[in-house]
């Protein structure tokens, strides 16, 4: 899957942009592999407006470092910390990633 990591604070987006929203820094395009292990995660019940709910949000420690906010997939069961994970794809509310 294709990253862009920011030069300045080394956060770590799916989806292009000139500049780092965080600290405005340049980024840096890099390929990951999509893999990577649960760090943590919570079960959300109140989410945004108009997503279904519950859902397990998670972050994600990339194979390639770096951690990244992601949803994991709709018929993930109770995960647990370490477990690890692969990159489904970008869904409208951001990165989802599986369990395996
Ligand atoms: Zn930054």
């Amino acid at each position: 899957m294709e990253t862009f990591v920011c030069a300045g604070c080394g956060r770590i987006y799916l989806e292009g942009a000139e500049r780092c929203g965080h600290c405005g820094a340049e980024m840096e395009q890099r390929q990951a592999s999509g893999r990577g292990v649960v760090y943590s995660f919570s079960s959300v019940h109140m989410g945004a407006q108009g997503m279904p709910t519950p859902y397990l949000l998670a972050l994600v420690e990339l194979e390639e470092g770096g951690r990244i906010l992601a949803r994991l997939a709709d018929d993930a069961s109770e995960p647990s910390i370490g477990d690890k994970v692969v990159f489904s794809g970008l869904s409208d509310t951001g990165p989802v990633f599986r369990i395996l």
